[in-house]
């Protein structure tokens, strides 16, 4: 069997490191808001190029309380319109609804699956006040449009860099590009812990520490509390075992690239469509880390039958769009017909770090074997 993503395997690959880091944390005594939190936060505030970085306890809160915090900051109000590409993740969505804010859903890009700017202006309204600019599937919104439209319409802009840790154009990294970014490090991201994690990066110092009083019981001091806050904070153990998974996030990377271009060079059955190139050289992938490797298939039940038959597992991102979701009924009337046909469409093959080339190698000759 081809699993979609061994994770075992992909940990084993650091195991004696890991558990070295986790020996230390053990042996410390202390396991909350330590030596091992801001030394990760400032390890990865650096990898990203930007100045601030808040661990928190998983990529959802990132975001939420980013938002959260430009509301309390006075930059956002409950009510404000924020763009959000239609086909993302929920957990784009849910960051703008758990803050009373309007989720105003476009439809991507056809070919990138990323936001398109020319829909996102038709989008804007004098009650647009903020884009949720997610990097969908590992590749860069088009960042420096997204950014022109920003700042011509003084919109906040929000990273969603949940599948993008590492990501560049012009040799600027995801998170770098907007006001703010949320990161994941759930276990199958391409920077993954072993359990829940996330982090929220910035330029801003007064946003971090807003974010930092906001998952921290709303305080900036200990028993002094400047907001209703909750808690959501990054742990020691995880923040330690992230610091040995960080150090080789960029050969992880590379071998995903390797694989990607080995899928678009081998897979020639016409029924597959791409997502990049059949020729796309490493330097055409700066903006991509193939945290998932999507092809489109119109007889999508059929493909993953045959491929399953075959021993190889594939799975859907995503299945249900969100404004078709029963959490969003009221969006449900919704039509959003580019959105809805890539969710009838997609599928993704296996990819990650611990692939052997002679599975890439099975997936291809199955996939081509496709018939309808
Ligand atoms: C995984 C993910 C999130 C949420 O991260 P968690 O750590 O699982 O809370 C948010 N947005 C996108 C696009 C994601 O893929």
């Amino acid at each position: 069997m081809i699993p979609f993503l061994d994770l075992k395997a992909i940990n084993q690959q650091h195991r004696q490191a890991l558990i070295d880091s986790a020996t230390r944390v053990i042996d410390s005594g202390w396991y909350v808001l330590g030596q091992e939190v801001k030394a990760f936060e400032q390890e990865f505030a650096s990898y990203c190029g930007a100045q601030h970085c808040v661990g928190m306890a998983n990529g959802l809160d990132a975001l939420v309380l980013t938002l959260r915090a430009w509301k309390e900051l006075g930059k956002l109000k409950e009510g404000d319109e924020v763009i959000v590409p239609a086909n993302t993740y929920i957990a784009s969505v849910l960051a703008i609804t758990e803050n009373r804010l309007k989720p105003v859903l476009v439809e991507p890009d056809a070919q990138s699956y990323n936001l398109c700017p020319q829909k996102v202006r038709q989008a804007i309204t004098p009650k647009t006040k903020a884009i949720v600019a997610v990097h969908l599937y590992g590749q860069l919104a088009p960042m420096k449009a997204i950014m022109e439209l920003a700042d011509e319409h003084a919109l906040l802009v929000l990273e969603d860099s949940a599948q993008a840790h590492g990501a560049t154009i012009d040799g600027k990294r995801a998170g770098n590009w907007g006001h703010a970014s949320g990161f994941s490090f759930y276990p199958g991201k391409n920077l993954g812990a072993l359990g829940d994690a996330g982090a929220m990066i910035t330029n801003d110092p007064e946003l971090a520490q807003t974010v930092r009083a906001l998952g921290n019981y709303g305080s900036h001091k200990k028993y002094e509390n400047l907001f209703q806050g909750l808690n959501s904070r990054l742990d020691e153990m995880q923040a330690a075992l992230l610091r040995v998974k960080l150090q080789h996030l960029n050969a992880e990377t590379l071998v995903r690239k390797q694989i990607a271009m080995a899928y678009a060079q081998g897979i020639t059955n016409p029924l597959v469509s791409l997502p990049i190139g059949r020729n796309a050289t490493l330097l055409d992938l700066e903006n991509h880390v193939f945290h998932l490797f999507v092809v489109r298939v119109r007889q999508r039940a059929a493909f993953q039958a045959q491929l399953k038959a075959a021993g190889i597992d594939t799975l859907i991102h995503y299945p249900i769009p969100p404004h078709q979701q029963q959490a969003y009924n009221s969006y449900n009337q919704l039509s959003l017909p580019l959105t809805e046909l890539i969710h009838q469409e997609v599928v993704s093959l296996p990819i990650g770090p611990a692939m052997s080339m002679k599975d890439v190698t099975a997936v291809i000759r199955s996939v081509n074997a496709f018939a309808a």
